[in-house]
């Protein structure tokens, strides 16, 4: 029994695919609550009624949250309980439910979540990608221009970067990747999970766009993108002496920025790292 004798807010996962993947206790709690608000209750009474959920529904959606939440979360007050859903996998995870959940807490009404189905973390256990650090990022921005802007200022994270995609703009992204990230990093594709179609396209960022340009099936369903974090570098690393040579020599004749950047290239150096040690040699020479 709960502690708190005012209303419950149980945040309830529903599949994102695979209708089985409803746990037993989100059924339990589905039944037991006294009434469920969900983003569209056409899209979730057809769940609810195949476990024999026969409850109010209450509309909960981006255009309605703020004046909603606070409507629902009275009922509360008064001792009702409540489940939130989402049109499928985790509520509040690019999903409605963030203001709602703070107005709870604020109103120091008791927040349950009831864990299950999100594509993100299906997504990532099942990639073959480093799980111990993520960045989850949503869904990227609609330009080209904002989204490799983005990606820029992501490129040095060493976590798992995350995104969720929608098919038509998918291609696009994974250009804009391919632009702004190098060409052997990796990256994982994961459409339709959990469902008939589940496919995991793991390849190099440069194959990326290619791979799914070329197979027509690859540009339908609902996405998830990851890609490989950026390796981590060694505080203390420094140039080799050929690489050395090769930065004094240019810096006779270059600009500290060409110098690096011509080191890098010839030498196989990191760029970040024949710049710092050219801008050390400069200064040397005054
Ligand atoms: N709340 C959901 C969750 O927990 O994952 C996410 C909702 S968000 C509005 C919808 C996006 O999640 C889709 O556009 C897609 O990027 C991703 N997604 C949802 N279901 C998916 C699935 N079965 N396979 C791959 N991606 C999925």
């Amino acid at each position: 029994m709960p502690e708190n004798p005012k209303g419950i807010l149980y945040l309830v996962a529903t599949p994102i695919g695979n209708l089985a993947d409803l746990s037993f206790r989100a059924v339990a709690v589905l039944q037991g609550v006294d009434f469920i608000a969900c983003e569209d209750t056409r899209h979730s009474r057809p769940l609810l009624e195949r476990h024999g959920i026969i409850k109010p529904l209450a509309a909960l959606h981006e255009h309605n949250e703020d004046t909603a939440s606070k409507k629902l979360l009275d009922r509360l007050e008064k001792g009702e309980s409540m489940a939130l859903i989402s049109d499928a996998g985790t509520p509040l995870i690019n999903d409605p439910g963030f203001p709602l959940v703070r107005l709870a807490i604020e109103l120091n009404l008791r927040v349950v979540p009831v864990p299950g189905a999100c594509a993100l973390v299906a997504a990532l256990s099942a990639s073959g990608l480093p799980t111990g650090r993520f960045a989850f990022e949503g869904f990227p921005p609609r330009t080209s221009s904002a989204r490799r802007t983005l990606l820029q200022n992501l490129a040095d994270n060493s976590g798992t970067l995350i995104f969720y995609e929608s098919s038509h703009r998918v291609l696009e992204f994974l250009k804009d990747i391919a632009s702004v990230f190098p060409p052997q990093r990796s990256i994982v594709i994961a459409r339709e999970l959990t469902k008939l179609h589940e496919t995991f396209l793991r390849c190099k960022v440069e194959e990326a766009a290619i791979l799914v340009e070329s197979d027509p099936n690859m540009e339908k369903g609902e996405f998830v993108v990851l890609l490989e974090g950026a390796p981590q570098h060694n505080h203390n690393e420094e140039l080799t002496s050929e690489q050395t040579r090769v930065l004094k020599l240019l810096l006779e004749e270059c600009s500290v920025k060409t110098a690096a950047s011509l080191t890098a290239k010839v030498t196989g150096a990191r760029k970040e790292l024949a710049y710092q040690a050219a801008l050390k040699l400069a200064d040397k020479r005054g």
